[in-house]
């Protein structure tokens, strides 16, 4: 067993794993080793360890606790994000160490205390009866665990992005375009939507200015079908809601002159689902009990996924794919007919979906791939190696939204977060009460929402149509300043945190505010983003900071479409609008006049 480890950015960020190499003989690995084993000095009363719950649209809940004793994370649902985001941050003493298990299955971070005077982290794979056969001369890999060391939070974050930009999550150019999507799941779901919607909806999407229109489920099935209980029947398309086919409307997008994607989940096999008959070969069971999902530990099950996904990506000439996934598989597949062993199975079918996201990169370099898990439970460093863009969860009003972000941002460049503009539910959500044709809207409270949207990966899912001309405009103006400005700005530069963490029901942080420092080349040289949630009171206390003192600066207000001139502290600093109130938002730009 060899432990191995990649140094970033002269030590700031490391990568760490182990390898297990059998010899002439086969070997069984049983439980996994940790990928990373460290041993700090932290006397009793010195270190903390904070983490994030997770759930159901109740991502990125902090946690912490104190390290006289030690802390088990650990998730065994077999989805990383299901129930603990697979990201937590240590501090002892005056030092930070954040650290990231790239895994999208199961994991563990284990904080140990040894004694009064010592404590020892153990990360990577979780699930204690694992084990996985070697054969002679092959190599077992357990999945990376990265380790940011920093004097605080916020330069940790930044490393962890510079690092992830050049190595992981390196954009591919059709993610560096930072298109802006339309997806109309939220107000028609499977049961309002079919081709003349759609379509409706796809053409006022190109009128304002936005890239992608994006179908998502009950684009399948049969006519009054539940879609989860149809997954897994990627051919059948519902005649009766797109009588032209799939094919046929994507033509139609185009020719709007704007792109056509698709929501699929591949993986997925729903109670009723005709794939079950015809290739039961492919089903994931436990102990002979069905798990709901194709197995991709299993080489044919990779190959008719690639095929369901290839087919529809060609015909339809994808240009963006949403990839779900909707269910907890927990310690995987047993089948003995799979390839993978008995006990290895959910390991087997990571590995699988990585392969799977890869060749489909490969074979399709114009498709955006989004990766989805019933929102965000499933997103982690290492999946995000493996697709341009992750959803951060299904709910989306701005005080959930800020929160994903706020935290979420800790541990990936803000470029890969997917997050879309307060939603316009169909269904019932005592939170997602946008409403296009709310006679209430205003100006100010639309450019809130849109602002938060536009600091990760950009998109809406209203009923467009039912927008206001004047809301329209507002939706347009937000597109064009998030290509042209927001988003380069986002992802050339050093997102830093200006408050707290807000959080759900009130509580948290309620003035909100965010820099970005750009480096010289980029649309400005900083970008300013502040909200004040329902609950802010008093006057704004954020402020950038960190420019140079004294220094006369041009202020261009990216909402209000102004501009003015401001000047900088003594301390560098300068302060956002006083007056802003709660449920509005302040976007600008910062450059130094010379
Ligand atoms: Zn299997």
């Amino acid at each position: 067993m060899v432990a191995c480890s990649r140094t970033f950015d002269d030590g700031a960020v490391v990568e760490h794993w182990v390898e297990v190499r059998a010899g002439e003989e086969p070997e069984r690995i049983a439980p996994a080793p940790a990928s990373l084993t460290l041993r700090l000095a932290a006397p009793l009363g010195s270190a903390s360890l904070e983490w994030w719950r997770s759930g159901w649209g109740e991502e990125w809940e902090p946690e912490r606790a104190d390290l006289d004793a030690s802390v088990r994370l650990e998730s065994l649902a077999g989805r990383s994000s299901a129930r603990l985001h697979p990201f937590a941050v240590l501090r002892v003493g005056d030092e930070l160490l954040a650290v990231a298990v790239a895994w999208s299955g199961n994991w563990a971070i284990d904080v140990e205390r040894l004694d009064d005077d010592e404590i020892e982290l153990r990360a990577g794979l979780g699930d204690a009866g694992f084990a996985h056969d070697l054969a002679p001369g092959a190599t077992f890999r357990t999945p990376p665990v990265v380790l940011a060391r920093a004097d605080d939070a916020e330069a940790a974050a930044i490393a962890l992005a510079r690092v992830g930009r050049r190595h992981w999550f390196a954009p591919r150019p059709v993610a560096a375009r930072h298109p802006v999507e339309w997806n109309p799941w939220w107000p028609y779901e499977d049961v309002d939507i079919d081709e003349a919607t759609f379509m409706s909806g796809a053409e006022e999407a190109q009128r304002l200015g936005l890239d992608v229109a994006v179908l998502d489920a009950g684009w399948f099935g049969v006519p009054g079908g539940d879609w989860q209980e149809l997954r897994g029947d990627w051919d059948r398309v519902n005649a009766v809601r797109f009588p032209s086919g799939l094919p046929a409307l994507a033509a139609s997008v185009r020719e709007l002159g704007i792109g056509f994607g698709l929501w699929l989940e591949v993986e997925g096999v729903g109670a009723r689902a005709a794939l079950r008959a015809r290739r039961p070969d492919l089903l994931a069971a436990r102990q002979g009990d069905d798990l709901g999902y194709v197995c991709l530990g299993n080489p044919a099950a990779r190959e008719w996924a690639f095929d369901v996904v290839a087919g529809h990506a060609r015909a339809c000439r994808l240009e963006w794919l949403k990839l779900d996934f909707n269910l907890n598989p927990g310690l995987g597949c047993s089948r003995a007919d799979h390839g993978h062993g008995e006990h290895d199975g959910l390991w087997a079918h990571v590995t699988g979906l990585y392969e799977l996201l890869d060749r489909l990169r490969t074979e399709f370099p114009a498709m955006l791939l989004e990766a989805c898990s019933s929102g965000g439970l499933r997103w982690d460093h290492g999946i995000a190696r493996h697709v341009d863009l992750g959803f951060q969860s299904d709910p989306d009003w701005p005080e959930h939204a800020l929160s994903v972000f706020w935290a979420a941002s800790r541990f990936f460049p803000p470029e890969l977060l997917l997050h879309w503009c307060d939603s316009e539910w169909r269904g019932e959500h005592p939170q997602q009460r946008f409403r296009a044709d709310d006679p209430a809207l205003e100006p100010g409270a639309l450019d809130f929402r849109l602002a938060i949207a536009m600091l990760g990966a950009f998109g809406l899912s209203q009923r467009l149509v039912d927008l206001p001309s004047w809301a329209g405009e507002r939706v347009a103006h937000a597109a064009h300043a998030y290509r042209d400005t927001v988003a380069p700005c986002v992802a050339q530069g050093d997102l830093r945190r200006l408050s707290g963490q807000p959080l759900r029901s009130g509580r948290g942080a309620r003035w909100v505010g965010f820099q970005v420092d750009v480096p010289e080349g980029g649309p400005a040289r900083h970008l300013l983003a502040g909200f004040a949630l329902p609950g802010a009171t008093g006057s704004n206390p954020l402020a950038a900071h960190g420019l140079e003192p004294g220094a006369r600066l041009r202020v261009r207000d990216l909402l209000a479409g102004t501009e003015r001139t401001a000047q900088a502290d003594d301390a560098g600093r300068l302060p956002f609008p006083s007056d802003l109130e709660p449920e509005r938002a302040w976007l600008a730009t910062l450059d130094p006049i010379t």
